[in-house]
């Protein structure tokens, strides 16, 4: 639990908040002074987590591989506030399956959700962020987008493709006081790893060997990783552009 209050007045969106790593990410935000708009494909989910937190959050229903959602979104925060401080590209979308098995309808739902979604938002938010010199974008990809698993083609291409993506926008708006930085998380316990478990004929011995994954000998929860995103959203880390932050238990050290 922080009080530090090192957000007060700034102004972020939050993509996919109404779950897992998101979710924790607006719980934190908050607790830092900041005022949040959640933009989820689950409404209900994010109101809930809103009514909860009191009157500086507040949903948008928001399908980020829609441009027209995504336009309505970056319009609604604009009106809303002005300006926008912070964009925090953490909706996504997994699969576990091989690269021959895999659907086109399931190679774009991914690649759509977890690469085109923070490009999407960054194309309809950042230009505004050039124009008042000043905002942070933090796009959420994966250890999967820094080295290969089996059974991971599509997920690794699309968040492997965010990484290089984040390295490329950070260049191209270096000049113009926009900071555009990457978390990869490791194993996390959230309600998408729950789905992955779910999936696998004996759950106790995938939790056991997702456990193991990671040198620190277990999994990460949503709040670890939502102190790093914090960090980079805060004043802390004004030198860091283009910056790929493991948070992963040592798992890309080995
Ligand atoms: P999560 O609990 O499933 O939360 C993801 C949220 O994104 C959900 O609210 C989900 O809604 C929403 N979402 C999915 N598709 C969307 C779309 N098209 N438009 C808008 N919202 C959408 O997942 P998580 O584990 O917190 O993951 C958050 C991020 O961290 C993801 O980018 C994930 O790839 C990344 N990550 C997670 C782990 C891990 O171990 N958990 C590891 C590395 C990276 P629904 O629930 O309705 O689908």
């Amino acid at each position: 639990m922080s009080n530090s209050q090192r957000l007060e007045g700034k102004t972020c969106i939050i993509t996919g908040g109404s779950s897992g790593i998101g979710a924790a990410t607006v719980r934190r935000f908050v607790e830092e002074g900041a005022e949040v708009l959640i933009a989820d494909i689950a409404l209900e989910a994010a109101e809930g987590l809103a009514r909860g937190l009191g009157n500086t959050v507040s949903a948008i229903r928001c399908d980020v591989r829609l441009e027209d959602d995504v336009r309505r979104v970056a319009d609604t925060a604009l009106r809303r506030w002005g300006h926008v401080d912070v964009l925090v590209n953490n909706a996504g979308s997994e699969l576990n399956r091989t690269y021959d098995q895999t659907t086109v309808e399931e190679w774009d739902r991914v690649l759509d959700t977890d690469l085109k979604g923070p490009w999407l938002f960054c194309k309809h938010v950042v230009p505004h962020m050039v124009k008042a010199g000043r905002g942070s974008v933090i796009n959420i990809s994966s250890l999967n987008g820094l080295v290969g698993f089996p059974l991971s083609t599509a997920y690794g291409s699309a968040k492997g493709g965010l990484v290089v993506f984040t390295k490329d926008l950070a260049i191209e708006l270096a000049p113009s006081g926009v900071r555009v930085n990457c978390v990869c998380p490791g194993v996390i316990a959230t309600p998408m790893m729950e789905r992955w478990t779910d999936l696998m004929p004996d759950k106790g011995e995938a939790q056991k060997m997702l456990r193991g994954v990671m040198p620190i000998g277990r999994m990460g929860t949503a709040e670890e990783v939502a102190g790093a995103i914090f960090f980079f959203a805060s004043d802390d880390s004004a030198l860091c552009q283009g910056a790929v932050l493991s948070v992963d238990g040592g798992f890309v050290a080995q």
